[in-house]
């Protein structure tokens, strides 16, 4: 993936920049906890795709 795409995505809720995870090929927005995923190469900016990181996360602290 170009990084100078990189420069022009972002969240579609939020609007704030995208932090591209290159291991698991996601887009992540901080501020809305969510992983876009991109797709050969093409990012998949729909809320309905998205992965939710606090779900995918275990509590801390929680036992
Ligand atoms: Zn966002």
């Amino acid at each position: 993936m170009e990084s100078r795409m990189l420069e022009i995505l972002v969240c579609p809720l939020c609007k704030s920049r995208l932090r591209y995870d290159r291991e698991r090929q996601e887009l992540v927005c901080s501020a809305d906890r969510l992983a876009f995923p991109v797709r050969d190469g093409i990012p998949v900016m729909l809320e309905s795709e998205a992965r939710d990181l606090n779900a995918a996360e275990p509590q801390a602290g929680a036992q």
